[in-house]
């Protein structure tokens, strides 16, 4: 029993891993052979993608029903526009995140796109409808070519090298002795965070989902090159609805809305220039980053880690 007992624990713990990082899971599901935590009401129709506009209505929402992680939030992302959601470690940002993809279900409140309460719909079609670069991306172990096509399956070979070009991904892969064809992940060739996200964000820049997801996109990268990518993140997202979570507030400056979450709650939000003038807690957290920022350089020569 010991032996039948161990291997099942050992794939919870993968599907619990993966589950955090937010991978695309459908195929995950078919390999492990796991149940969904939700389902597919019968009969449920394929979301209807208008303009793709973002509603969180007082959403509520635990882990544990005996210690709840969202306790009302309430904003609306217009379509095509941009909303940032900022806070500090535990506040709940990625827990956002997870509940628009559907790994769970709200407790009270709803989410809805396009009006859409994402629980009448399949989950097919809302993951469809969704692109998202995670806080940390897991690789199949398979070809970079096959990670980043996975994006939009069928997608031609050139535009492949055309979303690796914009990810600033295409020259590194190139340099390897097999090219697109070098196996990465677990079993293959280990990339750094910082390519395993660029890897992520020539996904999902080939699969054009109508709402982008951003967690923390560009976190494992240096500043450079996060700047470079930033750049070009906001080419994906002209025209999207996009939910960013970010640490770095530098890169959320021109949001549409900020939302500054704190435990659970909403409290502040409005756009940057109006959030500094508030004084609030935006404004320390802008503060307290630009004095590291100004402090960076000299760590940096130093060779320690911030
Ligand atoms: P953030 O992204 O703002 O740092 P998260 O949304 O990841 O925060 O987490 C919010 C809270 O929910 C934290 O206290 C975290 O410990 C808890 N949490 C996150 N994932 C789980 C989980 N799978 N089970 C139980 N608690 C969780
Ligand atoms: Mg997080």
């Amino acid at each position: 029993l010991l032996q039948l007992y161990q291997p099942l624990n050992f794939f919870g713990f993968v599907y619990r891993e993966i589950k955090q990082s937010l991978i695309d899971m459908d195929r995950m599901f078919e390999l492990m052979a796991v149940d969904y935590e939700v389902a597919d009401k019968p009969g449920a129709p394929a979301l209807a993608v208008t303009g793709a506009t973002l509603e969180f209505r007082d959403v509520h929402f635990g882990y544990d029903p005996r210690r709840e992680i969202l306790k009302g939030v309430s904003f609306t992302v217009m379509a095509g526009k941009t909303t940032a959601v900022v806070g500090s470690s535990g506040a709940g940002k990625s827990t956002l995140s997870r509940l628009l993809f559907r790994f769970y279900d709200v407790d009270s409140g709803a989410i809805l796109i396009d009006g859409q309460d994402i629980r009448d719909v399949t989950q097919g079609s809302l993951r469809g409808a969704i692109g998202i670069v995670p806080q940390d991306t897991v690789l199949f172990n398979d070809t970079i070519l096959y990670n980043i096509a996975y994006g939009r399956p069928g997608a031609s070979v050139e535009e492949v090298e055309n979303a690796a070009r914009l990810a600033h991904i295409h020259d590194f892969i190139l340099a390897m002795p097999d090219g697109y064809k070098t196996v990465v992940g677990e079993r293959g060739l280990k990339l750094s965070g910082g390519e395993k996200q660029r890897v992520a964000i020539a996904r999902t820049i080939l699969k054009q989902p109508a709402i982008l997801l951003f967690d923390e996109a560009t976190s494992a990268l240096d500043t450079h090159t996060e700047r470079e990518i930033q750049n070009n993140l906001r080419e994906v997202s002209r025209g999207r609805t996009t939910l960013t979570i970010a640490h770095r507030l530098s890169t959320i400056i021109d949001s549409d809305e900020i939302i500054v979450l704190d435990a659970g709650t909403v409290i502040e939000r409005g756009r940057h220039h109006e959030l500094l003038a508030a004084g609030g807690r935006y404004a320390t957290m802008w503060r307290r980053q630009q004095e590291a920022a100004y402090a960076a350089p000299k760590r940096e020569l130093e060779g320690a880690s911030p």
